[in-house]
């Protein structure tokens, strides 16, 4: 009798062990094919414009023909820098983080949740919160990148200057930093190529020119990924935060208003045009879906689910 007894509490056992298995199996079906790295590498001022009226950009390129592309993935008004980059991080507009202005420090607008870094939730915060031992990193130009992110939330947070003592900018630290440490979760963002757009026009030849430059950038932080033998296990979302037009942003153009936005790596759709609409903040979502990390309510982005295979 007792074995009876324990042969049915063993076979019980069994039964809720399958179905805990099955369920989660069930829950998780995508999780299987998420990177173990995701890096965003930010152009300032790089316009869909740009891309479509001759940019070479070899690089930029071939992320299109084996990845997923928007060209009229759209800023939020105005289209300009902090404000941007506070919507690509923080996955919401400005009328909810609160950042408003081209060089926006601090909220104009009290924003409308406060996270644990005493900062509207962003996305940095957010996956430190969930993977205490991610590897996590930010390499910029743009003094006016700190005050938009968590710092504190990080392992590495590096300024560059892109100058002649160092042409390439963000690139060799980004390059270091990837082989050393592999990354989880790294941002790139580069200061270019908004000042040559100010400067000399955003159709300029030194305007095409100096994307060609952040291309060659951008080619260094890919061969960096594969030296470190990561590539295989990362996703590039390569993408700015405004365009420009004559020697400026911050209107209501198409040619402000339309940037890149290219996702490139593992579990990408290849040769992928990008047909429903995408924001600035869908950004953060994609990237908390491809690190596991569940998005606050407060957030409007959402994942552009249609680029993963
Ligand atoms: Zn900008």
């Amino acid at each position: 009798m007792k074995k009876t007894i324990y042969l049915a509490i063993c076979a019980l056992f069994a039964c809720c062990f399958w179905a805990c298995l099955s369920s989660s199996s069930n829950d998780s079906a995508p999780v299987e094919n998420l990177p173990k790295h995701v890096i965003l590498v930010g152009f300032d001022g790089w316009s869909a414009y740009s891309v479509n009226n001759g940019a070479d950009m070899p690089t930029v390129r071939r992320l299109m023909a084996e990845g997923s592309t928007d060209l009229k993935s759209r800023s939020v008004l105005p289209s300009s820098s902090a404000v941007n980059w506070a919507s690509m991080f923080m996955g919401a507009g400005p009328e909810l983080h609160g950042y408003t202005e081209w060089g926006s420090r601090v909220p104009e607008l009290p924003s409308r949740t406060i996270g644990n870094y005493e900062i509207f939730p962003n996305i940095f915060g957010l996956y430190r919160q969930q993977a205490p031992q991610a590897e996590i990193g930010l390499v910029y130009e743009w003094i006016g990148i700190k005050f938009l992110v968590d710092t504190l939330a990080m392992d590495y947070v590096q300024q560059a200057a892109m100058n002649v003592e160092n042409p390439d900018g963000c690139t060799p630290f980004a390059v270091n930093y990837i082989k050393e440490k592999k990354p989880n979760f790294l941002a790139v963002i580069y200061d270019q190529p908004d000042g040559t757009g100010h400067g000399q026009g955003w159709e300029s030849p030194e305007y095409f020119a100096k994307i060609n430059h952040l291309d060659q950038c951008l080619a260094q932080i890919i061969q960096a990924t594969e030296e470190a033998g990561i590539l295989d296990e990362t996703v590039f979302i390569v993408t700015s935060d405004h365009g420009g037009i004559d020697k400026g942003h911050g209107g209501k153009t198409m040619k402000e208003m339309e940037r890149p936005l290219i996702f490139w790596g593992k579990g990408i759709k290849q040769g992928h045009t990008i047909e429903e609409s995408t924001m600035i903040y869908d950004i953060a979502s994609t990237i908390a879906y491809l690190l596991g990390v569940e998005q606050p309510q407060v957030w409007t982005g959402r994942p552009v689910i249609s680029v993963f295979e």
